[in-house]
């Protein structure tokens, strides 16, 4: 029995073809780091945004062609996603956003897909988006990090955008006819399980076409690090992240693809909770729990 609309199959269903993402660094900042809005980001965000990886180019086409070669040559995959995903990836000048994305571009890249703010979204961004989606014949993902629909929380997090500009942005990124997904956190500070399933139904209730659920990491060299290593933080069990992942599940509608259950993370700057170093472990514990108790989405709506 299909438990939840997973990533997997949806590519499988929609293109025909077995299809890998592929990790870019676009070379962007972020404007909570800048100053534009903040200083210093979110206090979860270290210094090298969510690059799961060293890349060993700047260039983006080289990126991105060294990889889909490999991956074409090892049978791997047949299309590619191209994912900028370090920082707020539509955050620049249009000009420059234009180029970054063109180069990502690849022979057999099927999907463009960006993660980015709420507040970095607006109308020009969109319409050079759709530009680049009908003359290159690529489909639009725009990826945006929620992580708390909690208003509180994001002050504690020092998120600088409200929460509202999120279901405002999803609207916008819904009318070009793109795919919006959402990235949550599980285990942010102060928040009770309550809160985090508040989250999924208010991501839900925006209607987002995809999900990413992931743990609070604690990485060398953030502020939480620092509220970590003074007691004033503690980070969530395998235990606790498996029970609201089970709840979360069934408050989404079958439509929400299940882009991720866990994360994987940078190995070597992880302070806590470790358990996500077993990223094969997580996720084989979350499928038998599901099957255990009969997990399925939309279950509870
Ligand atoms: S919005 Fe994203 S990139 Fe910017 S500081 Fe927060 S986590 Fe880091």
């Amino acid at each position: 029995m299909k438990r939840y609309n997973d990533l997997k199959s949806f590519l499988l269903k929609r293109y025909g073809v077995k299809m890998v993402k592929i990790s870019l660094d676009g070379g962007f900042t972020c404007p909570n780091r800048d100053g534009s809005v903040g200083v210093g980001g979110c206090i979860f965000c270290d210094e090298r945004g969510s690059r799961e990886k060293e890349l060993d180019t700047n260039d983006i086409s080289l990126q991105i062609s060294k990889k889909v070669e490999e991956l074409v040559q090892k049978k791997e995959a047949e299309k590619f996603i191209a994912y900028f995903q370090n920082f707020s990836g539509t955050y620049g000048a249009l000009e420059t956003l234009r180029k970054k994305y063109t180069a990502a571009l690849a022979e057999r890249v099927a999907i463009l897909s960006i993660g980015t703010r709420a507040d970095c979204i607006n109308e020009d961004i969109l319409r050079l988006l759709a530009d680049i989606a009908e003359k290159e014949k690529v489909d639009v993902w725009i990826e945006l990090g929620l992580q708390t629909s909690s208003d509180l929380t994001a002050e504690i997090i020092n998120r600088c955008c409200k929460t509202e500009l999120f279901s405002r942005a999803v609207d916008r990124i819904k009318s070009y006819g793109f795919e919006a997904v959402a990235h949550l956190m599980f285990g942010l500070p102060g928040e009770s399980e309550q809160m985090m399933l508040d989250t999924v139904r208010y991501a839900a209730a925006s209607g987002i076409s995809g999900v990413k659920f992931h743990a609070v990491y604690i990485m060398k060299g953030t502020v939480l690090e620092e509220l970590f290593n003074r007691g004033e933080y503690k980070a969530i069990t395998r235990g606790e992240y498996l029970n609201i992942i089970a709840k979360a599940i069934p408050l989404l509608p079958t439509s929400v693809v299940v882009h991720r259950l866990v994360s994987s993370c940078k190995r070597e700057t992880l302070i806590a909770p470790l358990w996500v170093k077993d990223k094969p472990g997580s996720l084989n514990a979350i499928e038998e729990k599901f099957e255990r108790d009969n997990i399925v989405q939309a279950s509870g709506l």
